[in-house]
């Protein structure tokens, strides 16, 4: 311990769920084939800086890739992170995640996990045996992040490659490259200088403390569905939801979220039969406006929310029993 006794250092829970930051491949050089062979408690172990930073508790409560996350664990994973906050002696939370499905888990947090206290969320894109892996180096910032204390009240934060981003605008926007993350045109909150966290901006839409929806209240999700739109498609994929029990389909939708004539028909048998319907855009990036036709349809639309985004807040309106009619209000508000 240099300049810190530990017990003056802020208390931090890590809740390690798996991904790459926790993997490992058969060799140095092999950056796609691997598998998760670590626990939070060995990849914290191989970054032994972290000890100046902080006092670490770790829980460990499932150790998968992301793309494996189902709404079950989505619920068990917002717990922990509640639990650990709401505890007097913690001051901010980490959960390590794979990197494929963390924008839906960090903005799930960011609605449902009510507090002021920093909530970060980190992974990485190479193994931790690979050539220049990430993960020593995001997970120190992490740390660095949830530490400092112009992080409190910003919502849910991801650090990723020396960035930190909102969880509401953050996306993974590459398959294998480090700087995979970015919130384009929407930019980044935080950008991390050596051992400073410097902050830019701030998300003007409700989160966390401030956000009406919180992990005590909610015991399921509904299932909500997401549908890639394209020129040609067919109305069978709404029927198929809608004959599966899908509650609400997101339905990426070309340009401004426009709808194939087979996605317009499939979207009006879901609505006749009571499916929430909304419209977002495969662009990855600016708003869908409202047009004439979705009053007359009953559809709602993302705003500036990619449909990733858009299906978590529409199961989580959904399992708040908000209406139908009230449920736009949600897209303009979170
Ligand atoms: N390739 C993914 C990752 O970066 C796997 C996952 O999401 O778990 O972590």
């Amino acid at each position: 311990m240099t300049k810190h006794e530990a017990k003056d250092l802020p208390r931090i829970t890590v809740i390690g769920t798996g991904g790459t930051i926790a993997s490992a491949a058969a060799s140095a050089d092999d950056f796609h084939n691997y598998s998760v062979t670590s626990t939070a408690k060995e990849i914290l172990a191989a970054v032994p800086q972290i000890a100046e930073l902080a006092r670490i508790d770790i829980q460990q409560p499932i150790n998968i890739e992301s793309f494996r996350i189902d709404n079950a664990i989505l619920l068990d994973i917002a717990r922990a992170v509640a639990s650990a906050v709401q505890d007097p002696q913690v001051d901010a939370a980490i959960v390590t995640h794979g990197t494929d499905t963390l924008e839906e888990t960090a903005y799930f947090l960011n609605l449902v996990v009510p507090t002021d206290k920093p909530v970060v969320i980190v992974g990485a894109m190479r193994p931790a045996n690979a050539l220049s892996a990430d993960g020593p180096l995001n997970l120190y910032n992490a740390i660095l992040t949830a530490t400092a204390p112009e992080s409190a009240s910003k919502g849910v934060l991801v650090v990723a490659n020396g960035h930190v981003f909102g969880a509401r605008d953050v996306m993974k926007r590459d398959t294998s490259s480090v700087d995979a993350f970015q919130a384009n045109k929407y930019g980044i909150l935080a950008e991390i200088s050596g051992k400073s966290v410097q902050f830019l901006h701030r998300s003007e839409r409700l989160h966390t403390r401030r956000s009406a929806f919180d992990i005590a209240r909610l015991d399921r999700l509904p299932q909500v569905d997401i549908l890639f739109d394209h020129p040609g498609a067919g109305s069978y994929l709404c029927e198929a939801c809608v004959a599966a029990g899908s509650k609400a389909l997101v339905v990426a939708g070309m340009g401004n979220g426009s709808l194939s004539p087979g996605m317009r028909k499939g979207a009006t048998v879901a609505r006749n039969a009571g499916v929430t319907v909304i419209r977002a855009s495969r662009t990855g990036q600016g708003i869908v406006a409202p047009l004439r036709s979705d009053a007359e349809l009953g559809l709602l639309v993302a705003g500036s929310l990619t449909p990733q985004k858009a299906r978590i807040l529409a199961a989580v309106g959904i399992a708040n029993e908000i209406p139908h009619e009230d449920l736009q209000a949600l897209f303009d508000t979170y």
